[in-house]
């Protein structure tokens, strides 16, 4: 498939491109679907690092079509990784319920990196739902000394976080009904968040979330509970 301008662009920026081929599927709970590829020798070529990302070239009515998927269990020895899809309408995931061993899918790496905050802060402070909860996973795993509170959106009742991979010691889960197009989840930040910042500076905040509740966080942060730029990561997973 050819990627059009976006695909031109990246090649300006030196991205790299492989092809995954799948090796299986299955439902893991009602709401996502794993796809298991095999790397295309991207893992040894690239590395691997906390809540890798690439972006996958999906079709839709044959126009090329690129979304972000998070690396799932990738292990560079064998080649092998898995994406989790949270599921709802869109080419993305018309793709992942489609997908038999043998397909392929062309990817695209850059833009994805990871710093952990330095110094580390006294409580993470994370941010997220279905579509980044493989990287909040993989967050919290890169970290596990951290304590965190985590606030994540749920779309269904029946969806809970159930993959999420806690230690109860260190982390706690706050789950928010997603309602106002995502103004929910700020206003349950704004009344939780004074309390949990002692120091603006050394807070740490990892936000995925949609475009509208992302671009809300982060304003509530920075403006409102004055959190340095560099101590907030912010990135909107969808819209
Ligand atoms: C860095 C990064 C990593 C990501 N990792 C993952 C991952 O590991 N797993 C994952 O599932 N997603 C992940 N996402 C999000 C994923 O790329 C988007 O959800 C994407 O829009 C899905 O594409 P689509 O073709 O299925 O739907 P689109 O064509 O983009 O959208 C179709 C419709 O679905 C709605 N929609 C899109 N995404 C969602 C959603 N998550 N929930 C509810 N409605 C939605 C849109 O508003 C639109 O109405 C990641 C995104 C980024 C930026």
């Amino acid at each position: 498939m050819r990627h059009g301008w976006e695909g031109a662009v990246l090649k300006l920026m030196r991205a790299k491109d492989f092809t995954f081929t799948v090796t299986g599927a299955e439902q893991v709970t009602e709401h996502f679907r794993r796809v298991r590829f095999t790397d295309g020798g991207m893992l040894k070529a690239t590395g691997v690092h906390p809540t890798m990302w690439v972006r996958v070239w999906f079709a839709n009515a044959g126009r090329p079509h690129q979304r972000g998927y998070t690396l799932v269990e990738p292990d560079a020895e064998a080649g092998t990784f898995g994406f989790d899809f949270a599921m709802h309408d869109g080419p993305a995931c018309d793709w992942a319920l489609a997908a038999q061993p043998g397909d392929t899918i062309e990817a695209t790496v850059q833009g994805s990196a990871f710093t952990a905050p330095d110094p580390l802060p006294p409580r993470m402070l994370v941010f997220g739902d279905a579509a980044s909860l493989p990287a909040i996973n993989s967050l919290l795993a890169a970290l596990p000394e951290v304590p965190a509170t985590i606030w994540f959106e749920t779309a269904h009742d029946s969806e809970g976080a159930r993959t999420l991979v806690l230690d109860p010691e260190r982390h706690r889960l706050n789950l928010v009904p997603r309602k106002e197009e995502g103004g929910h989840l700020v206003t349950e930040a704004r009344a939780a968040l004074p309390e949990l910042i002692d120091d603006p500076a050394a807070a740490y905040a990892w936000v995925a979330c949609d475009f509208k509740s992302t671009r809300g966080l982060t304003a509530l942060l920075r403006k409102e509970l004055g959190v340095p730029k560099h101590r907030v990561n912010a990135m909107a997973y969808w819209r």
